[in-house]
């Protein structure tokens, strides 16, 4: 019931969220049209002042409108799942230099796998992408710099404990990326998972990301969960199901950083 409960309201969301981009649309087409007319008065009286200015405020008017449809286009293409087994350490190790390089210097980034992996099945560049979101949302976090730790673990869920959850009872991989930021609130943790529901500044955050992961995470049959505290950090776990395969390799070898010369 809680489930339902919550996709109801997530359902109520999207609606005003399509009425509100309906609004914000149509005082575009307005904006344009406006434009337009006040050219073609220009014209007719053979007039050549405002020309340009009537001009860029169309163009305005209309790169913003395609920027919105772009945006709602790339919510609602659900890619298709291209399932296959994915070993999640390799998978992770892959991407290492990756999220060093979107953190920065100022963050730690740690990867903690423990000693042996179920194999998941999944689409791995959505896993891929999924992880690096949690990555750029964990670094937004942390503005003057902290830890970022990346941690799988091997988790079983029966009855009650895969219920809660909205899970089918049985074994999960789960995967999960810690930061110490700046936490989210109540009010924030109420939102996160709805489209287009962000606190980053105009232009920094599509609001897309959690939404996408969300979506991305139960249609491969696992679950999304947060636990956050305001001041201390944040912690977003996805667990996904095991695949029925051999255990893989534990942790792929990663080099000691090189002691500072001098
Ligand atoms: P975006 O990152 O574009 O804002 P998301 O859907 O990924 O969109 O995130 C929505 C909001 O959730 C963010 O704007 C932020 O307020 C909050 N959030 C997500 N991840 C974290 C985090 N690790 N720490 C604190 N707040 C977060």
């Amino acid at each position: 019931l809680g489930e339902q409960l919550r996709q109801a309201q997530k359902m109520e969301a999207v609606g005003q969220l399509t009425g509100g981009i309906a609004h914000d649309f149509n005082n575009l087409l307005t904006g344009i049209s406006g434009a337009l007319e006040m050219l073609e008065l220009r014209l007719s009286q053979g007039r050549a002042d405002d020309l340009a200015r009537y001009i860029g405020v169309a163009q305005t008017a209309t790169a913003r409108a395609a920027a919105l449809t772009h945006r709602l286009l790339a919510f609602s293409r659900r890619q298709p799942l291209d399932p296959h087994p994915i070993n999640i350490a390799r998978l992770i190790a892959d991407m290492e230099d990756l999220v060093r390089r979107t953190v920065g210097p100022s963050i730690l980034v740690e990867i903690v796998h423990p000693g042996n992996l179920w194999p998941i099945l999944a689409d791995g560049n959505q896993l891929e992408n999924a992880l690096l979101n949690l990555v750029i949302n964990a670094r937004d976090a942390m503005p003057s710099g902290g830890q970022l730790t990346i941690r799988t673990a091997c988790v079983h869920f029966d009855g009650k404990e895969a219920a809660d959850r909205a899970l089918e009872p049985g074994d999960y991989l789960a995967v999960s990326v810690s930061d110490t930021g700046t936490g989210m609130t109540a009010e924030v943790l109420d939102h996160v998972f709805e489209p287009f529901f962000t606190t980053k500044a105009q232009g920094a955050g599509t609001g897309l990301g959690l939404s996408m992961i969300y979506g991305f995470v139960r249609q491969s049959h696992g679950q999304l969960s947060i636990d956050s505290i305001v001041g201390e950090g944040t912690t977003i776990w996805m667990y996904l199901p095991r695949h029925d395969g051999p255990l893989v390799d534990p942790v792929p070898v990663v080099e000691p950083p090189a002691p500072a010369a001098g």
